[in-house]
């Protein structure tokens, strides 16, 4: 079977063989690449083994390049054509590639090697490579001793137990709350949500509609729901989720109270800090992070919240005047500013997404996309031949002409990414990009010409498919998810660094890795680019400028009082991971009434528990991490304006190529800060995402 298995790749830099992929084939893939990892590391950890970084990478690196590589490919797999069988295998298999990728991120002999490299015989990129290594062999407490090194991975342990029963809580007191309403009780209610609501009252054979704490019901009932004591029913139920709120109302909670996780959780990660010789949790999570310290994320997350608050207060002017107005609504609750609000947003900046949609055909918005890149980046795009997934996943080639010595030009190739555009069954929802392979001169190889590996991504959206002879139409949102994932997708690769693990994406701060990404979005709000890329799907006619402005309003609408939200759990999130928290024994609770005192413009009534489900921080990877969202708008938003000065072709060609150039093509060779300040040529500043959405027109 080995010799036969497309997982086990003969040319290691071969293209994955993705139509050539059994579930059959995974588990003796995987057993034989980890075994041959496994061999590798043991070569390379012996005493008389050089401390070099070729001779490491050359054993190892190219051992565990072919473990990624197929265990990627069958991930990719299992996200976009999942089987039963398919999914089977992938989850037999994962317990023995997460085990072998934790020891190896923790193998002291092999940090110990790493830190024997005499680091005057690494070139820049090397050097950049070596540090991060280090510093994650250091994060995963290598150089903890003894009784330390214990507790440091008793505590690892008890805390992945304890955020996983934070995530069982959340879901099940979420799942545990029904309640069955009539139609009268959801007068206003959106038709798909009373068609679906009643679905699940049938299927237990009741009459009526089936309401639940769930995303696509919560939400448009709270925004469209006329009945103001089915809000409050829901809003209280909702906001007191897995929390000590256990009466009448909020019986659901009962068993599911996440109060004690959430205090052993932050005491756990604040011990973990200390014996990784850090003053809190807050500076753990910078470490690897593009902000410098805990310090300046608060006085980040202040001054945005003090420039957004006018706004933010006008907002709510905005909706009390409109309350009382149209509504009835003198005095409105916490569970009334959704409603208050979607009604706002109709009465002023009303336009229909399926007319939108009428105007953004997937040809045509892919042909715009690739002209700006063209454009922009001085590179080709063209279609190219490769095995995929399914046969409606495109192949493509990034070429660049580059001048010979013989004063002729050729093109050379740059990258390639398979796009996956149209939604089906067996493939996951959302939108994502990943690397299938890196930039990397090869270490292995002896001749220097043929080793370097060109890097190659997929991105996949989920968009309707066309159909009865049209293509298919989009709506500005999907066009949005299209330029975003192709701005990931051009980090990975545009890319000039030639070593693996800080070329593109790898290594790139998480803080800033959204950058390239919701910089791209910033072209779909553009109306020259909207023009072109938009026909009509009947007529052949761009966008009309009166519904794009439209939609441009929209967009902004209530940016000052969405911008605080997000400043408020931000600064949360960062307090309680603070050293004062644990040294102050701090409440939970009361910290979060200080955050709210301090930025909020609505006051929740009291019982309201945000904390016991913010699964971000508890549950997910965001602890200390939240406020990421906003940095990386601000980041992206200052880039773009940038090109918003440029005021003739010349400088926006200049400005493109210096920002591929200092952002896209140096990956994590130096750090994001660095990178931006070399492209901006200053430090990142917060005038352009307050401008862009809305709020500099008065203060
Ligand atoms: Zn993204």
């Amino acid at each position: 079977m080995n010799s036969t298995n497309p997982l086990i790749a003969v040319d290691a830099t071969a293209l994955p063989r993705f139509a050539d992929i059994h579930p059959a084939h995974v588990a003796p893939a995987i057993e034989r690449l980890i075994a041959e990892a496994q061999t590798a590391l043991q070569e390379v950890t012996q005493a008389n083994f050089p401390a070099h970084w070729r001779e490491i990478a050359k054993v190892l690196d190219v051992k565990t390049e072919r473990l990624s590589a197929a265990w990627g490919a069958v991930g990719h797999l299992q996200a976009v054509a999942d089987t039963p069988e398919l999914r089977a295998a992938y989850n037999q298999a994962l317990p023995i590639v997460t085990e072998f990728w934790t020891a190896l991120g923790a193998n002291e002999a092999l940090y110990a090697k790493y830190k024997a490299i005499d680091p005057s015989t690494l070139n820049p990129e090397q050097s950049a490579a070596h540090r991060q290594a280090l510093r994650n062999f250091v994060l995963s407490g290598a150089e903890l001793q003894g009784e330390a090194k214990t507790r440091f991975a008793n505590i690892q342990q008890r805390l992945a137990e304890l955020q996983q029963s934070f995530g069982e809580h959340v879901l099940d007191a979420t799942q545990a709350f029904t309640h069955y309403a009539s139609a009268d009780e959801l007068a206003g209610v959106p038709e798909d949500v009373l068609t679906s609501t009643r679905e699940q009252a049938a299927a237990e054979g009741k009459e009526g509609h089936r309401l639940s704490l769930k995303m696509p019901c919560y939400l448009p009932v709270m925004q469209f729901a006329k009945n103001r004591a089915l809000r409050e029913r829901l809003y209280r139920a909702h906001t007191t989720r897995a929390s000590d709120v256990v009466d009448a109302e909020a019986a659901a909670n009962a068993g599911f109270d996440n109060s004690a996780l959430m205090t052993e959780i932050l005491a756990l990660r604040h011990e973990e800090a200390q014996l990784l010789g850090y003053a809190s949790y807050a500076h753990v999570s910078l470490a690897p992070k593009m902000a410098d310290s805990p310090e300046q994320v608060l006085g980040f997350l202040r001054d945005l919240g003090l420039r957004a608050k006018p706004y933010a207060l006008q907002d709510l002017a905005d909706m009390r005047e409109f309350a009382a107005q149209h509504l009835q609504l003198a005095e409105p609750q916490a569970w009334d500013w959704p409603y208050i609000s979607e009604q706002l947003r109709q009465a002023r900046y009303a336009y229909s997404e399926q007319e939108v949609k009428q105007y953004f055909t997937a040809p045509k918005v892919l042909q715009g996309l690739f002209e700006i890149i063209e454009g922009l980046f001085d590179v080709r795009i063209r279609p190219d031949q490769a095995k995929t997934w399914h046969p409606s996943v495109q192949f493509f080639r990034i070429e660049r002409e580059q001048l010979l010595n013989d004063g002729a030009k050729r093109n050379v190739l740059i990258g390639q990414f398979f796009l996956d555009t149209e939604a089906r069954t067996g493939k996951r929802g959302g939108a994502w990009a990943d690397g299938i392979r890196s930039r990397w001169l090869r270490p292995e190889s002896h001749s220097e010409a043929g080793a370097l590996q060109t890097p190659v991504t997929h991105l996949v959206c989920n968009f309707a498919s066309g159909s009865g002879g049209k293509p298919a139409l989009l709506s500005h949102d999907d066009v949005t998810t299209l330029f975003h994932e192709f701005g990931h997708g051009l980090h990975h690769m545009l890319t000039q660094v030639n070593e693996r693990d800080v070329a593109g994406i790898n290594g790139v701060e998480w803080d800033a890795v959204e950058l390239p990404s919701q910089f791209m979005e910033n072209f779909c709000w553009e109306w020259d680019t909207v023009r072109r890329m938009s026909a009509h799907v009947d007529t052949g006619e761009p966008l009309p400028r009166a519904l794009f402005d439209k939609m441009l309003a929209a967009k902004n609408f209530q940016s000052g009082l969405q911008t605080l939200r997000q400043v408020e759990f931000s600064l949360f999130d960062m307090l309680v991971h603070s050293a004062d928290f644990q040294s102050q024994k701090g409440s939970i609770l009361q910290t979060l009434q200080a955050v709210r005192d301090e930025v909020s413009v609505i006051s929740p009534p009291t019982y309201n528990r945000m904390p016991h489900s913010f699964s971000h921080i508890f549950e997910g990877g965001y602890a200390a991490g939240y406020y990421s969202y906003k940095w990386a708008e601000v980041l992206s938003a200052d880039a773009y304006a940038a090109f918003e000065e440029c005021s003739t072709p010349e400088q926006r060609a200049a400005t493109g190529l210096r920002y591929r150039q200092n952002i896209l093509e140096v990956g994590s060779s130096r750090s994001a800060m660095d990178s931006f300040k070399a492209f901006r040529g200053r430090a990142p500043e917060l005038d352009a995402l307050l401008r862009h959405q809305g709020m500099h027109l008065h203060s």
